[in-house]
């Protein structure tokens, strides 16, 4: 069964991404003049006579018209076309996750036999994905080194059919070279499919760079609440006929309820992402020269890993980085983190609000060997007041100095 195709007229190149986030996937049929497309939460679709029906059946995805709940409804076409147009691809598929996403991207274009590369500064989950799901399917992977090209290029076998990236990796934020990543893998005839999840459709657009698949954990900052978890996976070619099939064949889906309050975290993106980012970059900044501060690493700083292809590729940056502090431990950071106002613990990121994570990587590592001066971690900055930030992360670091001293 072809999949409900994503409708809406592409805007033209001249409109800007702000007025996207305002004015994609809100097609009057659907919305009948109300701002916003309503939840529309529904399983069955019922029609009043068979003729109906069976045009139903025949016509109904290609006229995006209800069908059956789990094809969607246009609380979910919405969402759908607006990332479809965000990142100019040839279609989205939602999923209850950005691990379901990944999860499923993966398995939508890869058949058994098939060998994967993985960067070595994934998210740890994908780890999972390929030891608990792909070795079962005989799939086989290599991890690489997510700062060589040329790293990638060695691993790779007669039976290598995607790369996958992300950009920056997870925890310690090295930028990777998404064009010189799509030719490799262009000249292999495999996918390359990218964790857009940091940049966001408004400061990178990986499909432009030669990219086959564009993933999201909405959770993060197309969400922008902490409420909702949503996985999205835009592609475009060969890559977006294999996922819709696969996608639908498998059933997944999101709720309306849950469509709705991504899409209407989107229409905030632009400002909310303004704030974070110059929150984020003058706190980077403030902390790279603190006295307990080794590092930081944040793509828009030169110290970053990759800063040169931020600097080429990417239209901005975002509220989360890590820190590295000079000298003690991992558990020398319960000094500073435990007695935060303003910087909870938790897991997740991209919401309103602060957070802060103690995090290790060495022991993840496989391809790479993790080296820091002392303890990483990742902090979100949110929304509230900079100096109520900084006067908070200032005495953290004031008690983790005095601790490592004790
Ligand atoms: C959080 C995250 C994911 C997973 O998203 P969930 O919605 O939590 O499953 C994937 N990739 C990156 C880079 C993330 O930060």
């Amino acid at each position: 069964m072809a999949p409900p195709p994503t409708k809406t007229p592409k805007l033209t190149a001249s409109h800007s991404a702000q007025t996207q986030l305002v004015s994609a996937g809100r097609d009057p049929k659907w919305t009948r003049g109300l701002v916003n497309t309503p939840v529309m939460r529904a399983s069955t679709i019922t029609f009043d006579t068979y003729a109906d029906l069976r045009a139903g059946v025949k016509t109904a995805l290609d006229t995006n018209t209800p069908f059956y709940g789990r094809m969607g409804t246009p609380s979910q076409w919405a969402l759908r076309d607006t990332l479809t147009e965000l990142e100019h691809g040839d279609g989205t598929h939602l999923f209850p996750s950005g691990v379901a996403a990944i999860a499923h991207t993966l398995l939508a274009l890869l058949d058994s036999g098939d060998h994967i590369l993985i960067p070595d500064s994934v998210y740890e989950p994908v780890r999972g994905i390929a030891v608990k799901m792909l070795k079962r399917f005989n799939i086989s992977f290599d991890y690489y080194d997510p700062m060589s090209v040329a790293d990638a290029a060695a691993r790779i076998n007669s039976n290598t059919r995607l790369i996958f990236a992300e950009t920056p990796g997870s925890l310690t934020f090295e930028v990777q070279d998404i064009p010189a990543l799509a030719k490799l893998a262009g000249e292999k005839g495999a996918f390359l499919v990218v964790d857009n999840t940091w940049a966001t459709p408004l400061y990178l657009n990986p499909l432009d760079l030669g990219a086959d698949v564009s993933i999201h954990a909405g959770t993060k900052y197309l969400c922008g609440h902490s409420d909702v978890m949503v996985g999205t996976a835009t592609a475009k070619g060969r890559a977006w006929d294999l996922l819709s099939r696969a996608s639908f064949t498998a059933g997944q889906t999101i709720s309306a309820d849950d469509a709705f309050l991504t899409l209407r975290g989107i229409r905030t993106l632009d400002v909310r992402l303004r704030q974070h980012g110059a929150q984020a970059l003058h706190i980077a900044k403030w902390l790279e020269a603190h006295p307990a501060v080794a590092r930081v690493l944040h793509p828009a700083l030169k110290s970053c890993p990759g800063h040169d292809i931020w600097q080429r590729d990417f239209k901005g940056s975002t509220g989360l980085f890590s820190v590295i502090l000079k000298g003690g431990t991992e558990p020398d950071c319960a000094a500073m983190v435990d007695h935060l106002e303003h910087f909870k613990m938790g897991f997740s990121w991209g919401g309103y609000e602060s957070l802060i994570l103690p995090a290790d990587p060495t022991s993840i590592r496989t391809a790479t060997k993790w080296q820091a001066e002392g303890p990483l971690l990742r902090v979100h900055i949110g929304l509230e007041n900079i100096d109520d930030l900084m006067a908070d992360l200032d005495a953290g670091l004031a008690r983790y100095t005095a601790a490592i001293s004790a």
